[in-house]
C-alpha cells in the first residue's frame, strides 16, 4: 500500500497523514467542540421547560398580539431574558412574529 506524503495540519501545521479534512486529530476535535459551543442548544438560549409551560398558558389558539392585535404565533418576553426577565406567565405576552422579531432586534 503506497504511503501518502505527510501534510501539515491546517491549524497547527504538524506534519502527518491526517485522514480528517487536513487537520490532525487534536485540531479536528477542537474544531467540532467550538462549533457546538457556538450554536448552543435550546436550553442555553433560554428556551427551558419553564418557558414551554408558561408559553402554553399565555399562547392560546385565540390569542392576539399584545402589541398590534394580529393573530399571535409566539410568546414574547415583556422583560427580555437578557435584562433579567423570567420564563413566567407574568412576563410573557402573546405576540405576532413581526412584533416579536422587531422587539428582539431592537
Ligand atoms: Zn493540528
Ligand atoms: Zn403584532
Amino acid at each position: 500500500m503506497p504511503t501518502r506524503p505527510p501534510r501539515p495540519c491546517r491549524t497547527c501545521h504538524t506534519l502527518g497523514t491526517w485522514p480528517t479534512h487536513g487537520h490532525c486529530p487534536t485540531c479536528n476535535t477542537a474544531r467540532h467542540r467550538t462549533r457546538e459551543t457556538r450554536r448552543g442548544n435550546r436550553h442555553q438560549r433560554g428556551y427551558t421547560y419553564e418557558y414551554e409551560q408558561a408559553r402554553r398558558q399565555v399562547l392560546t389558539p385565540n390569542s392576539t398580539c399584545h402589541w398590534c392585535g394580529a393573530p399571535a404565533t409566539v410568546a414574547d418576553h415583556l422583560t427580555p431574558l437578557s435584562a433579567g426577565g423570567q420564563n413566567t406567565p407574568a412576563n410573557l405576552v402573546p405576540a405576532c412574529t413581526p412584533c416579536n422579531s422587531r422587539r428582539t432586534t431592537r
